[in-house]
């Protein structure tokens, strides 16, 4: 807290992001608020007045008007005031620029505003997080945000973001047709049953999962991809198009292709 000699507390240290040249104005026009009076608080009303009338060099300033009517009521010219120090009493050693000013308070707040996620609901059919603050979704992590990344080569956080804390799928492919659809569960339990029946030795486990196009599993491989991919090739293949995955263990290989 600053004290002025003349009683009265500033409550704060102003600082205006915009209408800075209407904000100082309007100090030096405290003025007009001690005498009850309207006065015009245009700004550059001074230099408007000048170059349409060139002719009348007798026009005063705009700070002699006003700075006069400060005067007027024990003000200093300029509108700058000696304060003292609310800690030790001390008179500052520099002069204020102060005044009465008129605000708003913007009303947008940070408690309506902040939108946190850690885990939460997922899209049924995309099985990414949701959408909405409300719900607790989380906030869309777009082509243009995956570009900045990119441009700061943080490329492991984008894998991060938009696969492993994401729509992080293993999906099972068929290395023999490349299709990532037509992978199904087999039962194991029966395949066992029908060994015990034949009296055959009890052979390897089977893999659990085998192509429907090619009546193997021996060419099934796990491939970690986004789930929306699985969803791509699902929607392609209800257009009547195929998407074929060229597996590859080195990954220098072609990974994927469309057909
Ligand atoms: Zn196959």
């Amino acid at each position: 807290m600053i004290l002025s000699f003349i009683p009265k507390f500033p409550t704060l240290n102003f600082k205006p992001t915009r209408g800075i040249y209407a904000y100082i104005l309007m100090f030096i026009l405290q003025g007009g608020s001690l005498r009850g009076e309207f006065v015009d608080a245009t700004p550059f009303r001074d230099a408007v007045k000048k170059t349409r009338c060139k002719e009348d060099s007798k026009s005063s300033l705009l700070v002699d008007d006003l700075g006069s009517m400060l005067k007027q009521k024990g003000f200093n010219h300029y509108g700058t005031e000696t304060l003292y120090s609310g800690y030790l009493g001390v008179e500052l050693k520099c002069e204020i620029f102060m005044g009465p000013v008129y605000y708003q308070r913007l009303r947008h707040m940070v408690s309506d505003k902040f939108q946190v996620r850690s885990t939460g609901m997922v899209d049924q059919v995309t099985r990414q997080p949701i959408k909405g603050r409300r719900r607790g979704g989380g906030i869309r992590f777009g082509e243009m945000e995956r570009d900045s990344l990119l441009a700061h080569g943080a490329s492991y956080l984008l894998h991060d973001r938009l696969h492993t804390s994401s729509d992080h799928h293993i999906a099972d492919v068929c290395s023999l047709c490349g299709s990532l659809l037509t992978s199904s569960v087999l039962n194991v339990q029966q395949k066992k049953l029908i060994r015990e029946i034949g009296n055959l030795p009890p052979g390897r486990t089977p893999k659990k999962v085998t192509c429907d196009s090619c009546k193997t599993s021996k060419g099934m491989e796990t491939v970690a991809m986004p789930y929306v991919f699985r969803y791509l090739a699902a929607e392609l293949a209800s257009m009547n198009i195929k998407l074929t995955l060229q597996l590859s263990n080195s990954g220098e290989g072609i990974d994927s292709e469309g057909v």
